[in-house]
């Protein structure tokens, strides 16, 4: 047994653990927000751009309490198509807007090829959602802008079957792929999604792709989420992607799950000693914003 327990997709060949020297390290912007170093990557913010206001307050919030990457859906992927599908265009510009008060990189969802340029253009990183993890279209057109991609799990998504798919947008020649654990279905309804933090470990015998994780989908409670995302730190995860909204009560979409400015910043304060634990640090200040430019949120 050399440390692999169950012998890989043969077709896993670009992103094979064994088709790099050593593991990945997907940078956003010299000097910037990275994933896989030493540093974590803090993903951070609302599920959905909601307003001008909403962003702004947020990216704040979050660069204050040591996040690094700005996080909020333009495009939303929802259940029903009568809830609120987001803002858009508009939004990514109010999130850009946003991001570059606070020195935060942004990572947003593209739900459609169509859209795939115009993201690439505002966010440093593109995310495909979980329900999106086998649209090979969609994979090969965010792979083809060139951009980092952050590959969320599938709702009930095999290990290989989610690497499979990363191998989709690696053969487009762009490997800046960051993987997302953010739970699977399970039979049980107390937490939204079963958050496996089992794979992150795992992957990294799989994979030389950098993993994070998302405690917000993957518990579906608010309360859960800070046990939880410094569990995946502690798992060896190279960052988290964690909800934050200036009011859940009123969120459009996912408040169950989001923290409050509050609970983020005492989140944040538990992670050094846990990053610290495992040979990690929280992001360093971003270069050219001064801390006390920021308002106190
Ligand atoms: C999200 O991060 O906004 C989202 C929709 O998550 P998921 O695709 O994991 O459900
Ligand atoms: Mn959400």
């Amino acid at each position: 047994m050399n440390g692999r327990p169950l012998p890989p997709s043969r077709d896993l060949r670009l992103v094979h653990v064994d088709a790099r020297e050593r593991q990945s390290v997907v940078s956003l912007r010299p000097g910037g927000p990275s994933f896989g170093g030493e540093e974590l990557a803090i993903c951070a913010g609302p599920c959905a751009i909601e307003s001008r206001e909403q962003i702004v307050a947020t990216a704040a919030a979050v660069a204050r309490a040591g996040a690094n990457v700005l996080r909020g859906g333009a495009f939303k992927p929802r259940t029903s198509p009568y809830s609120f599908q987001g803002l858009g265009r508009e939004g990514l510009a109010m999130m850009r807007e946003a991001a570059d008060l606070y020195g935060l990189a942004v990572v947003t969802e593209v739900l459609d090829p169509r859209d795939a340029d115009v993201v690439a253009e505002s966010a440093e990183m593109l995310q495909i959602g979980a329900r999106n993890m086998q649209n090979t279209a969609l994979l090969r057109a965010v792979g083809e802008t060139g951009k980092p991609v952050l590959l969320k799990r599938g709702l009930a998504a095999t290990v290989d079957e989610w690497l499979l798919a990363a191998e989709y947008i690696a053969l487009t020649g762009n490997e800046r792929i960051v993987l997302c654990e953010r739970g699977v279905r399970s039979f049980d309804p107390a937490t939204r999604n079963l958050l496996d933090l089992s794979v992150v470990p795992l992957l990294a015998r799989r994979t030389h792709l950098p993993a994070i994780v998302d405690p917000s989908h993957g518990t579906g409670v608010a309360g859960l989420v800070a046990a939880m995302g410094l569990a995946a730190v502690a798992a060896g995860a190279a960052g988290i992607m964690v909800e934050v909204h200036p009011d859940p009560a009123s969120a459009v979409s996912d408040g169950m799950q989001s923290l409050t400015f509050a609970e983020f910043d005492t989140f944040m304060e538990s992670m050094p000693a846990v990053a610290a634990a495992v040979g990690r640090r929280l992001p360093q200040r971003f270069a050219g914003v001064p801390l006390n430019a920021i308002p106190p949120s």
